[in-house]
């Protein structure tokens, strides 16, 4: 097996995120068969390493692999040797002498996945690296776009625009979905308080910055919620969930009259803080479909990774 791993968006090439999206379609096809599952990775093992909570990531990356046969091994570090002082590094090297092929992984800390592809020889996927990236959320994101609004290329995204709201400096999420969207030329609003405005990232981007939900937001084809990541909040960014609500919160009078929008949140939401209950579950809400899409985009990942950066589905 080519060695190939995803551990920011910047590893993948516009050719390689639209063969994802060809794949992920297929996918999604498999998905609604009677029998969820392609054989194609049997015999091969993806180990899930979570560091930090998860329920729709881990869930979706067992459940993908699954789909297309490949048996999982799940590592905890409670109960693990890391409680007896081993390091992250001879663990990994421990994984992979196991004859794991595939490691999946999420930690607090900035860059983990990077250094654990650097010491070891099997594919590593990002799951999540503190508040720097998830590009398979990214890629689920865009999937989810493409599916709502019927595009099968991505080369159309660039007539689209999207508007992120919320804790932009402390969110994966946002950053993934920046550099994932921008690469594909869509039209990006970030919408934050001073307080979480990464500095520069209008320029770094090319993207507009907002301090508060205008029409030029609500007129965006995509409006995303993020959480507030608390457990990365060093110092008080906001004065109360409540004022939080106010000034960036997606609320019902303002949403629930938009025609044609998507509303979107990568999940978990905190209800009534970054969106209210009445547009998490409106017509114009894609947030369940995220949680589905997020299987099968993760099935085409794996795929594609096994198959070394090459499309086609027996
Ligand atoms: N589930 C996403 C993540 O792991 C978003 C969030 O936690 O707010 O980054």
């Amino acid at each position: 097996m080519g060695r190939f791993s995803i551990l920011s968006i910047d590893d993948l090439s516009c050719e390689d995120i639209q063969n994802i999206i060809d794949i992920s379609f297929s996918m999604d096809e498999v998905l609604g068969r009677d029998i969820k599952k392609i054989p194609t990775l049997r015999g091969k093992v993806v180990a899930l390493m979570f560091f930090e909570p998860s329920t729709r990531t881990r869930i979706s990356f067992e459940l993908a692999s699954k789909f297309v046969s490949a048996d999982t091994v799940n590592f905890s570090t409670a109960g693990s040797s890391i409680e007896k002082g081993e390091s992250l590094i001879d663990t990994i090297r421990t994984i992979s002498s196991l004859g794991v092929d595939f490691l999946v992984i999420r930690h607090n800390k900035e860059g983990v996945p990077h250094i654990v592809a650097e010491h070891s020889d099997i594919s590593v996927i990002n799951a999540g690296d503190g508040k720097n990236e998830h590009p398979t959320q990214a890629l689920l994101d865009l999937f989810t776009m493409m599916k709502r609004k019927k595009l099968k290329s991505i080369s159309d995204m660039k007539n689209l625009s999207v508007s992120i709201v919320g804790d932009i400096l402390h969110s994966r999420v946002a950053r993934s979905n920046i550099k994932l969207l921008r690469k594909l030329g869509v039209k990006i609003n970030v919408v934050s308080a001073y307080t979480t405005l990464p500095q520069g990232i209008d320029k770094v981007f090319d993207i507009k910055v907002k301090n508060f939900i205008d029409e030029e937001v609500l007129e965006s084809d995509f409006i995303m919620a993020l959480r507030l990541q608390k457990e990365r909040h060093a110092a008080v960014f906001y004065p109360s969930d409540r004022e939080f609500n106010f000034f960036w919160g997606l609320k019902e009078e303002q949403i629930l009259k938009l025609k044609d929008r998507v509303i979107m949140h990568p999940g978990p939401m905190n209800l009534g803080v970054e969106i209210m209950p009445a547009v998490a579950y409106s017509e114009l809400s894609a947030i369940s479909e995220q949680v589905r899409n997020g299987v099968a985009v993760r099935m085409a990942i794996l795929f594609y990774i096994f198959r070394g950066g090459k499309i086609g589905i027996d």
